[in-house]
């Protein structure tokens, strides 16, 4: 059975304090009994990691994760953070190709091609982010641009590899805009990228693979959401900077 999951992502919001108090608050309200086979994941700001860490202590179902890495190893890169450096601070995952970064940032397929590769060769699990614009579903083109940065980015990892990434559809158009993506539009992008991953490598990688769906999930619409069955949890940004809101989602499976 693939795993129930639930990533918050912060984004470039709260200073350390309050960063701190929501997640010991999400820690806290994690060891609820009915959690416990669900996988929970802060994506916190850089500056928050070592104590989002500390905080997390020995929770077995709570998870801290980066929201970006170099893809070199190490340099005159100057303001950048290296995935050794995250590693280090006990990064568990790493959000890579969100399409924020992927629009202010010109992140390119190659780029997030070379960050995936260099997260998993530092023992972090990539949580790689895919999703079309509004217009490039207009025109009907929206399987073909999820196909082509599946295997821009991701298809040339070898089997190995390639079954320690979660995906994560994000619909560019549902993100921070209070528009979901409908229980059908997601199911049916979901069973697209499972299909297209069972094509490239096999049956069962595809079924062993978490597919998260992003994109204004709330505690109001998580649960017919991820009752879709290909839709394995959440990238949660809004609703995840209220711990209460944030736990009901990750209580919706
Ligand atoms: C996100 O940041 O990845 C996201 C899905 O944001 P929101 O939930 O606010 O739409």
């Amino acid at each position: 059975m693939r795993k129930k999951i639930a990533a918050g992502n912060w984004k470039m919001n709260t200073i350390l304090d309050e960063g701190l108090k929501l997640a010991s608050e999400v820690v806290h309200m994690a060891k609820d009994k009915s959690l416990s086979e669900t996988t929970i994941i802060m994506s916190v700001p850089y500056t928050h990691i070592e104590s989002v860490k500390k905080t997390i202590g020995n929770a077995t179902n709570v998870f801290i994760a980066a929201q970006n890495c170099h893809q070199e190893l190490s340099g005159a890169y100057t303001g950048e953070i290296s995935a050794a450096m995250l590693q280090n601070l006990g990064v568990d995952c790493v959000v890579l190709g969100h399409s924020e970064r992927r629009e202010y940032y010109k992140e390119t397929y190659a780029g997030v091609k070379a960050k995936t590769q260099i997260v998993l060769k530092h023992q972090m699990t990539p949580i790689f982010c895919c999703g079309e614009k509004l217009a490039t579903r207009e025109e009907n083109a929206h399987f073909n641009l999820v196909k082509e940065q599946l295997s821009s980015s991701l298809f040339e990892l070898d089997a190995v590899e390639f079954a320690k990434v979660i995906i994560a559809y994000e619909p560019v158009w549902a993100i921070g805009t209070g528009v979901t993506a409908s229980d059908e539009q997601a199911q049916e992008m979901h069973h697209f990228i499972r299909d297209t991953i069972a094509k490239n490598y096999s049956d069962s990688i595809a079924k062993q693979i978490p597919i998260l769906y992003g994109g204004s999930v709330k505690p109001a619409n998580a649960q017919t959401l991820f009752s879709c069955p290909d839709v394995d949890g959440g990238l949660i940004g809004g609703a995840s900077m209220d711990a209460q809101g944030f736990i009901d989602i990750a209580k919706s499976f």
